[in-house]
């Protein structure tokens, strides 16, 4: 049987484009369809244009802490719509390079709503496309619970494309988004109220990161409130909203931004034509090579709901392209020690067991921590402090996880993730050279384990 293509990718995110390019490059013939935009959430409305914002939203100490260096400047202002449009343009160009990078491959790009009609067919825009294999890498879209008057919050879909920054602001959710968009927002000047419904946000996280990270957003004048949740929202005459709490409160703000979690994107793809099993979470299920219950369909990244970050939507996507195409340097991908980072102000950066998945899986532990006010704060009035943490097996040395929440936390766990996965032990952390003056040294100079 001869097909139009060999493989037929639905959806140009971050997994989709990766592995059209690397099965185009071996040689397949390969199609991508795209219904939105291309680069997926993490170009269009997830890590890239968040980054900005952060970036955006750290200004604000910045321009506070410049004075303690000398420096004095004139009354600091903030543009929302100036932000926004340069974010736009920014993003505008990354599309028109990943439009290069899929064609500069060889790839045929179809954009529009993709289907499945069987095992081997896909329709786009009216049109049947035949390929040996089909790629579902068709992402997430944010989930907003059913509450009454759940038509007047926004996602972060929506926040990206504000036309002006709200001045009072409640964030639903204790997960990545809504920590980084509660920084993002008051950051850049508006109140901020973030409810959660657990004891403590970010479940899931060490609890020293979370009970540090805690502590410094309030300090900074955040408002967290954890065990509170929103029952119904209303909007007032004057276009504000009214947010009840299942407590009874009523909490008024200007805009109800939901981060509670994202589903699988599986609308209307077509799913019922084929014997594609969901798990219990709604997400498609695949083996370990991401094939569907229908051998010829295939699926990664976040509808896979694994983990949800791009670095592994990438890496499944070069997984499976070297899989079908380039068999002889296929590795089966290692969900070991992924290292992650929460962009909060102050950032969060993370690789390995926390210290309760550690207890947890049975090690005997011992724990290095430090807390301490960073260098460049000592000359400021700013009272932020850095955690550093590394958890370690009592038993073999290794160091099993490392932790940390302060600047550049994301940066300084990349290089920290290569040595754990390399199998570091304690004495090799503390055999390393620390590069100094810098924050980082700290992570090779902590001796004395904390008595738990
Ligand atoms: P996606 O990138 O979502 O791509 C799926 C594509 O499929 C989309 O373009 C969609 O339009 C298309 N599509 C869907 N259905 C169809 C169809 N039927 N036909 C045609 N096309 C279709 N991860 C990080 O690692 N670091 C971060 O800092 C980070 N920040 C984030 C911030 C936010 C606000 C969000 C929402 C996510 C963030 N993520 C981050 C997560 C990251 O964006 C995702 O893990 C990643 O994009 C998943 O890639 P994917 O290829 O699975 O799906
Ligand atoms: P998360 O799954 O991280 O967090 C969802 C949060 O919402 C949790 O605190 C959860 O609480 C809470 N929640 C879920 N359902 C409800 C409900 N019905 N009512 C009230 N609260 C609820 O999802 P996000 O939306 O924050 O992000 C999605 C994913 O995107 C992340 O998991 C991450 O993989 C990825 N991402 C990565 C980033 C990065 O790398 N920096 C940045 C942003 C996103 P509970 O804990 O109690 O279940």
């Amino acid at each position: 049987m001869s097909y139009d293509f060999d493989l037929f990718v639905i959806g140009a995110g971050s997994g989709g484009v990766r592995a059209a390019r690397f099965a185009a490059g071996f040689g397949a013939r390969v199609a991508v369809a795209e219904s939105r935009y291309l680069g997926g959430t993490c170009v269009n409305v997830g890590c890239v244009p968040k980054k900005l914002l952060v970036y955006g939203a750290h200004f604000a100490e910045d321009f506070e802490q410049a004075g303690g260096f000398g420096w004095s400047l004139g009354e600091a202002n903030f543009d929302w719509a100036t932000l926004i449009a340069n974010k736009n343009r920014e993003i505008q160009r990354l599309n028109g390079i990943y439009r290069n990078l899929l064609e500069s491959s060889g790839v045929s790009l179809f954009e529009g709503h993709a289907r499945i009609l069987d095992a081997h067919s896909v329709e786009v825009n009216g049109q049947r496309h035949s390929a040996e294999r089909i790629l579902i890498a068709t992402g997430g879209w944010p989930q907003i619970p059913d509450i009454p008057g759940r038509e007047h919050a926004i996602s972060s879909n929506e926040a990206f494309f504000l036309e002006t920054l709200p001045k009072r602001v409640l964030v639903v959710g204790g997960g990545y988004i809504a920590v980084e968009f509660a920084s993002i927002f008051h950051g850049l000047g508006a109140q901020v109220t973030q409810l959660y419904r657990g004891d403590l946000f970010l479940r899931g996280f060490d609890g020293s990161v979370r009970r540090h990270l805690k502590e410094e957003l309030s300090k900074k004048g955040i408002d967290l409130q954890f065990n509170a949740d929103i029952e119904r929202i209303e909007r007032q005459t004057d276009g504000s909203l009214n947010a009840t709490l299942k407590d009874g409160r009523v909490l008024q703000a200007d805009c109800v931004f939901y981060a509670t979690g994202r589903r699988p994107m599986l609308d209307n793809l077509g799913l019922e034509n084929v014997e594609v099993k969901l798990d219990e979470r709604g997400h498609i299920e695949v083996d370990e090579q991401f094939q569907t219950s229908t051998p010829s369909i295939l699926a990664i990244g976040d509808v896979i709901g694994r983990v949800q970050l791009t670095p592994v939507a990438l890496a499944e996507g070069m997984a499976v392209a070297r899989r079908l195409f380039k068999p002889e340097q296929y590795r089966p991908l290692d969900y070991r020690m992924i290292p992650t980072a929460v962009f909060s102000l102050p950032n969060i950066g993370t690789v390995g067991l926390s210290e309760e998945q550690a207890v947890e899986a049975g090690h005997r532990v011992q724990i290095f921590e430090s807390r301490f006010r960073p260098m460049k704060l000592t000359l400021t009035e700013c009272q932020e402090r850095t955690l550093m943490k590394l958890v370690v097996d009592a038993d073999s040395d290794r160091v099993l996880g490392c932790h940390m929440v302060g600047p550049e936390a994301g940066e300084i766990v990349q290089g920290l993730a290569i040595a754990l996965k390399a199998g570091a032990t304690k004495q090799i952390f503390d055999e390393t050279i620390g590069v100094h003056p810098s924050a980082a040294e700290e992570f090779v100079t902590l001796r004395t384990p904390v008595s738990r």
